[in-house]
């Protein structure tokens, strides 16, 4: 048996409290009398809505193995992610059902999965064929919505597509929006090149979701109306944002959420692969050559502004929403955690012993989200060295 405690203070009520540990399951959760100024931070376990791959791995690979998708789900305890949805981004219908079906069939097999995922993402393949709205997804694959084929990969995922991304710029896309939505799956609008007409149709048909807002969009655009605007202010859509430092202007960050309130804002990481590995050119089966900077940026390799994607945790978003957005600490945790749990019906355990509680334990340190311990189900998955 081991004994052990950790000393922090609660995120929102900001009381110090103390967690301990019987051989790494919580026994005891007290108030703190007397505490020092540089506790850890207690917070909900972090819940990410969207994230391709890590640690080298794609979900969407035709290799993928259960092996392979407890590798990605392990490696997320690190970043203090308690529940992520694996998300397959646009490709042929055969790879994306192999993928799906491999995750779906992982999740009911193994408990150490389906801990840490119990909903998918399905981002594309019904988007945008425009180049800046496409963002990377490959155009051979990119297609209009097709009932009869979402249903079957609905079926090799074993029902668990919990959020659907797509663009409603399709004719009669609406009678698709509201089959889906009325099947209990979350319609997010994103890769979009949609008009007004069009976004406000989707709106009508059940849409409640932007996936990472102001990204997978033109370089350019008409200054209004656009597509942004129009989802920026659409109060039935909650927005996913990319703030990692890299993916949106802070003064984007702040207006979106001072505009649309924290209440209608997620943070995602959109992590692909490259996520959790060290500065380096890589290949990577999902993305082609890339490099990752010593910022954490995510290139093309030889240059440092045509993003190929998103390396860096969820946790780094809190950091921004902090430092530049002007936030305070409930506020930016909550969007990364009760926020987007509420979006796929994942409910938080109270902070009591004996539920299976999610925590993550953490400190920001020069500009960086520390993760100390991960607590997933009432249980320690993680401790930093
Ligand atoms: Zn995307």
């Amino acid at each position: 048996m081991t004994l052990s405690s950790i000393q922090a203070r609660h995120y929102n009520t900001t009381e110090p409290i103390v967690v301990s540990f019987d051989d790494g399951v919580i026994c005891d959760i007290s108030p703190l009398e007397s505490s020092s100024e540089n506790l850890l931070v207690l917070a909900p376990g972090l819940v990410d809505l969207q994230v391709n791959g890590y640690g080298g791995q794609e979900f969407n690979d035709p290799e993928l193995s259960t092996e392979k998708v407890l590798q990605i789900c392990l490696a997320m305890d690190r970043d203090g992610v308690t529940e992520f949805c694996p998300t397959f981004t646009t490709q042929s219908f055969e790879l994306l059902q192999h993928s799906m079906a491999t995750v779906a069939q992982a999740i009911e097999e193994q408990a150490d999965i389906a801990d840490r995922c119990t909903v998918l993402h399905l981002e594309g393949p019904y988007i945008s064929g425009e180049d800046g709205p496409r963002g990377a997804h490959p155009l051979e694959h990119v297609r209009p919505p097709c009932w009869d084929e979402y249903q079957k990969l609905q079926s090799a995922a074993l029902g668990k597509i919990g959020i659907l991304t797509l663009s409603p710029e399709f004719p009669d896309v609406g009678q698709f929006i509201k089959r889906v939505v009325d099947s209990g799956v979350v319609v997010s609008i994103g890769h979009t090149a949609a008009s007004s007409d069009q976004i406000a149709a989707a709106i009508d048909a059940g849409a409640t979701m932007s996936t990472h807002l102001g990204n997978g969009a033109h370089g350019t655009i008409r200054r209004h109306p656009n597509y942004i605007w129009d989802q920026i202010a659409a109060d039935e859509l909650t927005c996913s944002l990319i703030a990692d430092g890299h993916h949106l202007p802070t003064a984007v960050i702040k207006s979106i959420i001072r505009a649309k309130s924290p209440e209608r804002c997620v943070l995602v990481s959109d992590i692909t692969g490259m996520g959790g590995m060290p500065p380096g050119k890589y290949t990577s089966t999902g993305i082609g050559d890339v490099e990752i900077l010593e910022n954490g940026r995510l290139v093309v390799p030889g240059q440092s502004q045509l993003l190929a994607g998103a390396a860096l945790p969820i946790g780094t978003g809190i950091v921004t929403l902090l430092e530049t957005a002007g936030l305070d600490l409930a506020t930016a945790v909550h969007m990364a955690s009760s926020g987007p749990a509420k979006l796929i019906k994942h409910e938080l355990a109270p902070l009591e012993v004996d539920a299976p509680v999610d925590l993550v334990f953490f400190q920001i340190r020069n500009g960086k989200f520390e993760v100390h311990t991960t607590v997933n189900r009432g249980r320690i998955v993680y401790q930093s060295s």
